[in-house]
């Protein structure tokens, strides 16, 4: 986060300011307060990389044309307990809710759904949409591409193939939700960037060169920069490495054939002729109820939940924390004590409000 102290914005106040943002540059009232409370959810669950540093990009998408306001997600197949569903460039808060809430609705009724959603605008913390599935008591599985982005090299390669295609799944257990979210590389870009400006340094082993070597280094993605300059990843000739070697690397191999391929919205190469960037997303939707096993799988989950926890730590100061838990954590204590926010990441949302006329009272 650099060596200046954050400005410390509280959640509130952070989120009506970007929903006034959103208002200014065009969306309606609802779709403003979906964007804004969804990118401060972020920052909240202390994922900052899908949170409201990404206010300036967006609203920059938007003029541009590259995400479209105000659309509604078309189902293009109607398969019953399947379907595709077309986002049609929409803001990802937008569309990737209604698709959601299409599976849901579904999974409600014939106990499964899988939705394949194509062309939706970057739809953010995927976990968003696990949330929303255990808030009507489904398990739920989210695979990700992200058509048109390259930065992830494949195991044992050293060419960019993959985006960081993230994967999430949701388990409903009462009173204590299980939510995993995570990219399938190494490190999001926006660690790298955070790293070029003297953050935190990236992990061993990150990154990796178009000659083999490992690098922690973000010229390495990023190619020359100027300290205070703008970070182009189409100018560095390295790339970021899948987690887990070649496990890591077949499940971003996998969200490719099944968010981008299966929806036919397209994966993240070879050469793509698209202007703008989408995600797509394959979901299924389980529901425990349809399922016969509702008591059992309750039971039998929150005993195996307090079993895992229980587990005897390395470090006596780390116990051993379940999937879901650190966002948990993360969101008490910056609900109490505000959103610490990077002072360029609050300047540059504090400059684009002003350029649409609309005035901070934090
Ligand atoms: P991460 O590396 O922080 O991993 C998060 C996951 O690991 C969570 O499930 C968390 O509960 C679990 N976790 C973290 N620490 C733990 C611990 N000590 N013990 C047990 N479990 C632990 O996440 P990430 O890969 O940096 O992804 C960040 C966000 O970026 C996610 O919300 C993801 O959906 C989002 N993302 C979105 C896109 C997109 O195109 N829309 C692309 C990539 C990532």
């Amino acid at each position: 986060m650099g060596s200046t102290p954050p400005v410390m914005v509280n959640a509130e106040a952070l989120d009506a300011l970007v929903a006034n943002v959103f208002q200014a540059a065009g969306c309606d009232g609802p779709e403003s307060r979906r964007i804004s409370s969804h990118l401060v959810d972020a920052n909240l669950a202390g994922h900052d990389s899908h949170g409201v540093v990404r206010v300036p990009r967006y609203v920059e998408w938007l003029e541009a044309g590259y995400v479209l306001k105000g659309q509604t997600a078309d189902v293009v197949t109607d398969g019953g307990s399947f379907a595709v569903i077309d986002g049609k460039w929409g803001f990802g808060q937008t569309v990737a809710p209604q698709a959601v809430d299409f599976g849901i609705k579904r999974a409600v009724e014939n106990g499964v759904c899988i939705t394949a959603l194509r062309n939706a605008g970057h739809i953010g913390r995927v976990g968003a949409y696990a949330e929303q599935a255990m808030e009507a008591g489904l398990i739920s599985i989210h695979f990700v591409n992200v058509a048109g982005s390259i930065l992830v090299a494949p195991f044992g390669g050293v060419e960019r193939r993959f985006s960081t295609n993230p994967v999430s799944i949701g388990v409903p257990l009462p009173g204590r939700p299980i939510l995993l979210d995570f990219a399938t590389s190494l490190v999001a870009e926006g660690k790298v960037l955070v790293a070029s400006s003297g953050g935190k340094a990236l992990p061993e082993g990150a990154l990796i060169e178009a000659d083999g070597r490992l690098s922690t280094d973000p010229h390495t993605l990023y190619g020359p920069y100027d300290t205070l300059g703008p970070r182009d990843v189409s100018k560095g000739t390295g790339a970021i490495r899948a987690f887990g070697e070649h496990k890591g690397s077949g499940l971003a191999f996998m969200c490719e054939m099944l968010a981008g391929c299966l929806t036919a919205g397209g994966t993240s190469g070879p050469v793509s002729e698209r202007t703008r960037i989408a995600n797509g997303m394959l979901s299924i939707f389980i529901s425990p109820k349809h399922f016969g096993t509702q008591v059992e799988f309750e039971r039998m989950g929150l005993i195996y939940a307090d079993w895992v926890s229980e587990t005897r730590p390395a470090d006596s100061a780390a116990p051993v924390l379940l999937p879901g838990e650190p966002e948990a954590t993360r969101r008490a204590e910056r609900l109490a004590d505000g959103v610490p926010l990077p002072q360029d990441t609050w300047a540059n949302i504090i400059g684009t409000a002003k350029r649409l006329g609309v005035n901070s009272a934090i």
